[in-house]
């Protein structure tokens, strides 16, 4: 069988491993012989035979056997030590290194340090833990995996951690990158044969960052090969930090085996901000800003007011400031609350408070006077049905759950008499001054 004849079934290959798989582990695979029920395939490096060996030698077999040819096993060899063939194209070309492999990383923002990282109860822990973690001591929990939602700080304390370990060990190699960076060099490694390189360079770091974890999730050789770094690097007793949105637990489409590595260590959240962290970095930024625009002012109650407001994340908190500091400038105004309230009014609006179904049965049912089993019960006299139609419209109105979801909050309701029971207020709303009254009241009373 020629190599013509493996393209072919080659080709079947690609919808049984997917795309992906296909064109970093099939594609490259060169057919270099076929006797006595051996297939032998060519590959780039041994790593690349072993992976394509374990992963993949079933399906190989399986889809040449149904082509009609006979085999019984599968064989992988570098090309150095395949069949001889010219020595000119025996070696893959070799092409340039990696990269420098002393700044191999993501570049740091300078300005994430542990200086201007403010402390409260809600990242209390998280602080504490990188903060021991920065002190360069021996390894005591191995991974640091901190975990939190969205603009929590996870990646200024990564970089925090990264700039203090540079500053009091300068000689250690720190290597900070996100797991999508991993990934990138990873594929990169591997489509210019250098995955040897790749593998050399990340298990001879001290210190190894890798930031948003859940990026790899679902992407599986990436998974594979961080494992395998991973493990190198604990048994080398060297250092690792990781950071996610969720709980290694948590993160689906996450190997098994990884998810309880990533457990192993030292586990901490970041909770969501409250009021008084909030205020805390407000003032802090507003201390910087003052160093840049000195004249400006601002009015009592404006920190207070955005800490109140906007609860989203700090990246949304801090960008609101700088927009009204760029604006207040411009117009060479103090910050008032009015200008505040105008300057703002898409992030205030955006960070309105969410109301839940929850809340709207409770507050419905207090206001009308019914019990909340009932509110979701299967009870039809008025009393209760108009009570329960007012808080399907509601949740319709002020939340963006779809119609089916309501129902399922509702006692397992079809998503149809959702729909009817809203269609039911409009209708009585437009008559009944009473219940429109009631309408507007609950409203406001929601949304706070
Ligand atoms: P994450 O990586 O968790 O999404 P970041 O670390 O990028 O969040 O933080 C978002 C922004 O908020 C950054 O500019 C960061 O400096 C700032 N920030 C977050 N938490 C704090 C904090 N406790 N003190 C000061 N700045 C913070
Ligand atoms: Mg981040």
């Amino acid at each position: 069988m020629t190599n013509e004849g493996w393209v072919e079934i080659r080709e079947d290959l690609r919808k049984r491993v997917g795309k992906d798989n296909y064109v970093t582990w099939i594609e490259p695979l060169k057919l270099s012989g076929l006797t006595n029920g051996v297939a032998s395939f060519a590959v780039p490096t041994s790593f690349f035979g072993d992976w394509v060996k374990r992963n993949f030698a079933e399906h190989i077999l399986n889809h040449m056997n149904r082509a009609g040819k006979e085999v019984e096993r599968v064989e992988f060899a570098t090309e150095r030590n395949a069949a001889p063939q010219p020595a000119a194209t025996t070696a893959a070309p070799r092409k340039k290194p990696i990269e420098d492999k002393d700044v191999p990383g993501a570049p740091l923002d300078s300005r994430f340090t542990f200086d201007s990282f403010v402390v409260g109860k809600p990242n209390e822990l998280a602080h504490a833990a990188a903060r021991r973690m920065a002190e360069g001591g021996p390894v005591t929990f191995n991974p640091l995996f901190l975990y939190g939602g969205v603009g929590l700080g996870k990646t200024h304390l990564m970089h925090a951690i990264a700039h203090e370990l540079q500053t009091r060990q300068p000689e250690l190699r720190v290597l900070y990158l996100s797991a999508e960076q991993f990934m990138y060099r990873f594929v990169q490694a591997l489509r210019e044969r250098q995955i040897m390189d790749f593998k050399e360079l990340f298990r001879s770091v001290d210190v190894l960052m890798v930031d948003d974890v859940q990026f790899i999730a679902g992407k599986d050789s990436t998974q594979e090969e961080f494992f395998h770094t991973f493990n190198a690097l604990v048994d080398q007793n060297k250092q690792i930090v990781i950071s996610a949105d969720c709980a290694p637990g948590e993160i689906k489409g996450l190997e098994e085996r990884i998810k309880s590595r990533l457990q192993c260590g030292l586990v901490v959240d970041l909770h969501p901000t409250d009021y008084e962290l909030r205020l805390g970095i407000l003032q802090q930024k507003v201390e910087f800003y003052h160093t840049q625009y000195r004249d400006l002012k601002i009015a009592p109650g404006v920190l207070e007011f955005l800490a109140h407001r906007i609860s989203t994340n700090v990246r949304v908190l801090e960008g609101a400031l700088t927009r009204l500091f760029a604006f207040a400038s411009l117009v060479g105004r103090e910050i008032t609350l009015d200008l505040t309230q105008d300057c703002l009014a898409d992030i205030l609006r955006a960070s309105d408070r969410k109301v839940t179904i929850e809340e709207i049965q409770r507050k419905v049912s207090e206001h009308y006077n019914i019990r909340l089993s009932d509110m979701i019960g299967p009870k039809r006299v008025r009393t209760i049905a108009r009570p329960r139609q007012i808080a399907m419209y509601l949740s319709k109105q002020l939340t963006s759950r779809s119609l089916p979801d309501i129902g399922r909050r509702f006692g397992g309701r079809d998503h149809t008499t959702i729909m009817h029971g809203v269609r039911k207020i409009e209708e009585l709303m437009t008559g009944d001054s009473q219940l429109s009254d009631d309408l507007q009241m609950l409203k406001r009373l929601l949304q706070g």
